[in-house]
């Protein structure tokens, strides 16, 4: 189904039953020289993480994916996050008719609760960049551990049965192939015309957690490179990046 897929992006999938991490597996395979479009599907990871090393829980049920891709420079990072969660989020509606919303720099909301995280690591080697890895997890028709209650919630909860997985993996992958191209071809604007139809961020008063200071304002626009635009309650404009917010918060 991947091979004949009509999109940008020539899809590979290795399947793992259960692995320890999938972005370790994508950059292993990616370090041997692994093409664009090759991607890990693992039904269940032991020790998957979020950003800056934040345990994810990944137990079957779930979609668990690292993607491979080569762009050509740096400066599109922000944008592929940004693009993957606009797809996931479009995929969920397309799929299941379940409306969702986007959390910037990396989650897909449903009733204010993350549905999915996205993680893009980049590797530079000699000055230039060698490969990304777009790591995405979903909850789907997996449980969550009662920790994760009251910011989590999945798919299957929602739609009242398990949800049709292949398929939504399937349409995830269709819309980020295009959305993809766009990047490549430098349409950022439509990127973030994509992502900004379904913010929850734009307009809502943030909490931003950086390295050293919290600080407070209002969520005003993204940025060409992907960046957070805020009015911080000093009066100041400022741009975060998603490297640096450790956390955000509405
Ligand atoms: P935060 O949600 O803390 O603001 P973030 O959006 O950047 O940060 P990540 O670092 O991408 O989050 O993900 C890690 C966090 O997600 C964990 O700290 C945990 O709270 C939460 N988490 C872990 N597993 C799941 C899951 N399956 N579904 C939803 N949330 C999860």
């Amino acid at each position: 189904y991947l091979k004949r897929m009509n999109t940008f992006i020539n899809y590979n999938m290795i399947f793992y039953e259960e692995c320890d991490g999938s972005q370790e597996i994508a950059e292993e395979i990616a370090k041997n020289g692994a093409e664009e479009g090759n991607l890990v599907l693992c039904e269940e990871i032991k020790n998957a993480r979020g950003r800056f090393g934040r345990k994810w829980h990944a137990p079957k049920g779930g979609i668990w994916f690292s993607l491979i891709l080569r762009p050509p420079s740096l400066e599109w990072i922000n944008l592929i996050s940004l693009a993957m969660g606009a797809s996931v989020s479009i995929a969920i509606e397309d799929v299941l008719n379940i409306k969702s919303g986007l959390k910037w720099p990396n989650d897909v909301l449903i009733n204010e609760k993350k549905i999915c995280g996205i993680l893009s690591e980049a590797k530079i080697t000699d000055d230039r960049l060698d490969y990304v890895i777009v790591g995405v997890g979903l909850n789907a028709n997996n449980e969550l551990p009662n920790e994760l209650k009251a910011q989590a919630i999945s798919l299957k909860q929602i739609y009242g049965r398990n949800i049709p997985a292949l398929p939504l993996l399937g349409r995830i992958l269709y819309l980020f192939g295009w959305e993809y191209k766009k990047i490549i071809e430098g349409r950022v604007e439509a990127i973030i015309s994509d992502w900004k139809l379904r913010s929850l961020t734009i307009g809502r008063k943030v909490r931003i957690e950086n390295r050293d200071e919290i600080v407070y304002g209002t969520a005003v626009d993204i940025d060409t490179d992907g960046s957070l635009v805020v009015n911080l309650e000093n009066g100041k404009i400022e741009k975060f990046y998603a490297g640096d917010v450790f956390h955000l918060r509405f």
